[in-house]
């Protein structure tokens, strides 16, 4: 309770420290502002606050870090004030966030920029960057973002450590910075200095259409993602997640085109899988299902696959292995599913059929010749291995 207190008392005091910064810079201020700028920043701080895009490799960035650095260097302290009500909409209305929270993060904000400007004026008497792709421009730069970056996450770390203090604050400080400072510190500082840059030489309109940019990468980012995991969801089986029928054909698909054969498949049915369901129930039968799946990708060697083709049938495909090898791959499994244990010491044995193509011909016939072979290992009593006309049992 006093750990919740402690977090929120953390929460005012620093919202309030930092409006009070802002009010201050703004009052002394007064209306000597670019307003037009003050008026981008805030609007592309607030379309940007959630738009995570990649610059670099696997290094996901949100350019509503560098707006601010770019808004504070050409619109100093007094500019922020604005920005920062946009992100107090963002952090409220969008978020949902606590009005306590909500403090935190305007007054973390707030604090990281006058620290910043702080240590700018102390050692050139100016936080504007003036010349920001020169070498000296470059150097300010760097000084800033660094110095906003070490408050803004200091304040960050402390916020965690009250939540948490199971890690010491010094601890997740230098975790924090670290990693940071490798990932994407050098990304917002290059996007910083660029924005300033392209803001003083052709006005917000040439921010404009860098940020817009920035929003068609974000997009193809997005949609990239959101495609990868439709692709993935519409391929993979949800109960067991092995590969269902259409990542089967797909994987066959490719894989066909490279010359692999000898190619095997195994057919692989669970013997009176409805009975485990009329028994146990659904959910043991889902859970044997699961079992199997599992039990089948430790089989197969990385390029094979393994798929859930319905129910309680699956294939198994297996490169470059003639049918003989098949044959002792597909006992191992019947074998491996009979010592098994299942939930609730459910027994359980399986019926496979095997076929092997050894040409691009062969493929078509590949999956009914197993399924008959399978057909047939069911006709003869099940829990056994069916290969063309001979079974494993007999
Ligand atoms: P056989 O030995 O001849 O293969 O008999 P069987 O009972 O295994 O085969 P049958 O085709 O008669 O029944 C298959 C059962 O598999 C019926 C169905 O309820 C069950 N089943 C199919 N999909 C699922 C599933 O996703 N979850 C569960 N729990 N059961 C399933
Ligand atoms: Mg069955
Ligand atoms: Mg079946």
């Amino acid at each position: 309770m006093d750990q919740e207190r402690g977090l929120r008392a953390y929460e005012w005091g620093t919202g309030i420290l930092g409006a009070a910064i802002l009010v201050h810079a703004a009052a002394v201020r007064g209306l000597d502002q670019d307003w037009l700028l003050v008026t981008f920043w805030s609007l592309a701080h607030l379309f940007f606050a959630d738009k995570g895009v990649l610059l670099l490799p696997d290094v996901a960035f949100i350019p509503g870090y560098p707006i601010t650095i770019a808004a504070l260097a050409t619109t100093g302290l007094a500019g922020l004030a604005p920005l920062v009500v946009s992100s107090m909409i963002w952090n409220g209305v969008c978020k949902g966030r606590s009005v306590s929270r909500i403090a935190f993060n305007i007054g973390h904000i707030a604090l990281a920029a006058a620290a910043a400007r702080g240590v700018a004026i102390l050692l050139w008497g100016t936080c504007r960057l003036d010349h920001p792709v020169s070498p000296q421009g470059l150097v300010h730069g760097l000084v800033i973002v660094l110095t906003f970056h070490a408050v803004f996450t200091a304040a960050h770390t402390l916020h965690r450590y009250l939540r948490d203090p199971a890690i010491t604050f010094h601890l997740r400080l230098g975790r924090a910075l670290a990693r940071s400072l490798k990932a994407f510190v050098p990304s917002y500082y290059f996007f910083s200095v660029l924005l300033v840059h392209l803001v003083q030489t052709g006005g917000p309109i040439a921010g404009f259409l860098f940020l817009s940019a920035i929003y068609a990468l974000w997009q193809q980012f997005y949609l990239v993602n959101a495609y990868r995991e439709e692709v993935r969801k519409a391929t993979t089986d949800a109960l067991t997640a092995l590969a269902n029928r259409e990542g089967l054909e797909r994987s066959l698909d490719i894989m066909l085109r490279k010359d692999r054969f000898p190619v095997s498949v195994l057919f692989v049915d669970i013997d009176d899988f409805k009975r485990v369901n009329d028994t146990y129930g659904h959910d043991t039968g889902d859970r044997v299902l699961r079992t199997i799946g599992t039990l089948l990708r430790d089989f197969v060697r990385e390029d094979d696959v393994a798929a859930r083709w319905g129910g309680e049938e699956f294939v198994v495909v297996l490169w470059r292995t003639p049918l003989a090898e098949s044959f002792q791959i597909a006992e191992r499994i019947r074998n491996a599913v009979r010592s098994t244990s299942f939930p609730e010491g459910v027994h359980i044995s399986v019926s496979i059929g095997c076929a092997a193509a050894y040409a691009p011909d062969d493929v078509s016939r590949l999956l009914s010749l197993a399924d008959s072979a399978l057909y047939r290992a069911k006709g003869q009593g099940k829990d056994r291995v069916f290969v063309a006309a001979a079974s494993s049992r007999e």
